[in-house]
């Protein structure tokens, strides 16, 4: 923690896919960190006579990415092999398939070894026709937009929450700067075998707690739009609203679920994000449609932003120092209308470099 790259890696991956009515896109990105530690996993179609369920998963790992990419292959199987699960207990057999993996985690030659000391965050959904049922292990988080609101947001878990400082001090261990033992970030997480020895107590009264929060939510096929699950480098610069209303107002402009995840990456890192970044975007039948009224007024934005570019340049013509960030700055000072809702001018920022690159390319590149 705390070490960055001195330029971002901002390669993205990407993956789509589509089945039982509803579509997916997710992008993940290292960014800043020195490492990309996060992991995910969208499955629509599960096997064992569960065709019409599908099950999507996000996981940022912390002190490597062992953790994290072990839960991304395993989790979906270690729950749908519980008893519980079996005999149709879904709330019962996600529980215990998450103290399962985490269990059996420890296993790992690499954890007993003490060579990795890996953690990671867990949420994943299960959609079934009916329900979503939803797991939270951490301060990643999921969100159910219906009707244009985020209704449901799973709850994140952190150290300074008043249950989860309890169990902390019942193992006796502390609260300091937010943190647990005034080291880790997260109160409850798959991995973090050195927070999980208090001896005499059971796997969720530790440090650190493998628990999931569970939620079960009824479907409703007119209403729901999308759910969107990502990490907290996505999180700490945009709110819930935010995210919302720019996943909204980006589905109105295009079907391509890839790009509209790539543009929330983008729209955080340029809103300051310096973490790895995960979304996992998952569209209902009810989501909106790409209309053209909303892709013309887009386009009148570009346009006015191209314009107005134009003419700061024209004005700063010959005057020393005038760069890129000071472009940027005079353009926020302008206040444009209609900017994309929760993304406000990070969101065209890629655009901004675009014109100015075109416009004026000696400024341009002696920017990095
Ligand atoms: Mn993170």
């Amino acid at each position: 923690m705390g070490a960055f790259l001195d330029t971002p890696k901002t390669e993205k991956y990407n993956e789509h896919g589509e089945g039982n009515g509803l579509k997916y896109g997710v992008a993940s990105m290292q960014g800043w960190r020195l490492e990309m530690e996060d992991a995910h996993r969208a499955i629509t179609g599960l096997e064992g006579g569960l065709t019409d369920w599908s099950y999507f998963a996000v996981f940022d790992g912390h002190a490597g990415a062992l953790v994290s990419a072990h839960s991304a292959e395993h989790l979906l199987e270690c729950i749908m092999q519980t008893e519980e699960f079996k005999a149709e207990d879904v709330i019962k057999g996600i529980h215990s398939g998450f103290l399962r993996l985490d269990d059996e985690m420890r296993d790992l030659p690499q954890m007993s070894s003490g060579s990795d000391k890996s953690g990671s965050t867990a949420v994943c959904a299960f959609i079934s026709p009916r329900n979503i049922y939803i797991a939270n292990c951490g301060d990643s988080r999921m969100v159910l937009c219906r009707s244009g609101n985020p209704i449901f947001s799973t709850r994140d878990h952190k150290p300074g929450l008043p249950a989860e400082k309890e169990r902390i001090q019942k193992a006796g261990g502390s609260v300091m700067i937010q943190r647990v033992n005034g080291s880790l970030a997260v109160s409850r997480a798959l991995g973090d075998y050195e927070y999980k020895n208090v001896e005499g107590r059971g796997p969720c009264e530790q440090l650190v707690s493998p628990e999931p929060e569970i939620f079960v939510l009824d479907r409703d096929e007119e209403n729901d739009q999308f759910i969107v699950l990502a990490c907290d480098g996505i999180w700490d610069v945009m709110t819930n609203e935010d995210l919302c209303d720019f996943i909204h107002s980006r589905l109105l402009l295009t079907d391509d679920l890839e790009a509209v995840t790539n543009q929330v990456i983008d729209t955080c890192l340029y809103k300051g994000s310096r973490d790895n970044m995960s979304i996992v975007l998952v569209t209902f039948p009810g989501a909106p449609k790409p209309c053209p009224e909303a892709q013309k007024k887009e386009a009148e934005l570009e346009m006015a932003i191209e314009r107005r570019i134009k003419a700061i340049v024209a004005q700063q013509e010959g005057k020393e120092g005038f760069d890129f960030l000071q472009l940027l700055q005079y353009l926020m000072d302008e206040d444009l209308p209609n900017l994309p809702p929760g993304g406000g001018l990070a969101a065209k920022q890629p655009f901004i470099e675009h014109i100015f690159r075109e416009v004026c390319p000696s400024r341009a590149d002696s920017q990095h």
